[in-house]
């Protein structure tokens, strides 16, 4: 098949970020007939990224817009298609996946689901104006820029702290602000943070503002015991307030675990035949553009297989 029926293809490719770009490299170079949709911007939450340092064969680093634009013009190169729309639902007839956006209707014999995932924001003063300019959601990825300041972390789960420990690599300071007045993570995580001189802990606080000039000089906290009102100084502010997987589009379809991330195998098989998950919106160790790209390659080889099996 491939072309024949209009909207039909052989791989439908959702969302098109690290994974979703890279699967559609893979898929289209192995002349599958392939579209891929995105509702925003391609290259995903790169395009939100000051500076990827430790994306390899970038000594210098690169932008998040020039990795995108990169992805993108090699992705498209070889043949695929791509539209703009927000999926909104998927579902099954027989073997066939109908792909449902606020505009049409497509259909595939495999799908790979890409559609990554969000920071949960903190939705202060700020936050947006100083994001990548201070204000960090992810440690793997700015750690280093921070070395030797004086930071605060925002948080008290298992991601709050184990991104804080992995600061305190860099960072000379770091206090965790957290709402209430003991922490949610695992014991574990707790002692150990606990035993790091490096942290300090500002309890029963919660940060209604992020001031600075070019980048960030203090952050507002309130007590919400007492209702009082300081200016904490500090050169970063890491939040890590929750990640969500954008997957509302296969929910009930693909096994997913308690948070909506979906269960893949190492081929990035799910528990439905012929629908495939690649990068953040997956279950998995480490969410990275290196680990999006490996998933998204992967996951165009399954599929690719598994349409050979078909014929
Ligand atoms: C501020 C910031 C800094 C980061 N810095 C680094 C770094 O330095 N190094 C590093 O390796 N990683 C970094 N990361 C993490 C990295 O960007 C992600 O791990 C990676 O982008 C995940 O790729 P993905 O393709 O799985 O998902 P995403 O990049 O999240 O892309 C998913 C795409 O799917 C689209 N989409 C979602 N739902 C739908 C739908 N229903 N319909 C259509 N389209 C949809 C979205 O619009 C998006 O474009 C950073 C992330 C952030 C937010």
């Amino acid at each position: 098949m491939g072309g024949g029926k209009s909207n039909t293809y052989e791989v439908i490719i959702l969302g098109g970020g690290p994974a979703g770009l890279t699967a559609g490299l893979y898929a289209s170079r192995a002349r599958l007939n392939t579209l891929l949709i995105e509702n925003a911007l391609f290259g995903g939450q790169m395009t939100t990224t000051e500076t990827i340092d430790n994306y390899p064969g970038f000594p210098e680093g690169v932008t998040g817009e020039e990795l995108s634009r990169l992805m993108e013009e090699q992705a498209k190169r070889f043949g695929m298609e791509t539209v703009s729309g927000e999926v909104v639902e998927v579902k099954l007839e027989g073997d066939h996946k109908v792909v449902r956006t606020d505009e049409s209707t497509y259909h595939c014999e495999a799908l790979i689901v890409c559609t990554g995932a969000e920071y949960r924001k903190l939705e202060v003063p700020g936050e947006k104006k100083f994001a990548g300019k201070g204000v960090s959601y992810c440690a793997t990825c700015d750690g280093a820029f921070f070395t030797d300041s004086r930071i605060v972390v925002v948080g008290g789960g298992d991601s709050a702290l184990t991104e804080a420990l992995f600061l305190t690599k860099f960072v000379k300071e770091l206090t965790i602000i957290h709402r209430r007045d003991a922490l949610r993570a695992t014991k574990i995580y707790q002692e150990k943070a606990m035993a790091n001189p490096k942290i300090k802990f500002l309890w029963n606080s919660v940060v209604k503002e992020i001031k600075g000039d070019d980048v960030v000089r203090a952050v507002v906290v309130k007590n919400v015991k007492t209702g009082e009102t300081t200016e904490f100084e500090t050169e970063g502010a890491f939040l890590f307030v929750g990640l969500l997987p954008r997957t509302e589009s296969v929910r009930g379809l693909v096994q997913m675990d308690e948070a909506g991330y979906i269960i893949a195998n190492d081929n990035c098989e799910t528990s439905v035949k012929g629908i495939f998950a690649a990068g953040d919106c997956r279950k998995k160790l480490l969410r990275q553009i290196a680990t999006a790209v490996g998933d998204g390659a992967t996951a165009a080889f399954a599929a690719e297989k598994y349409l050979e099996e078909r014929e």
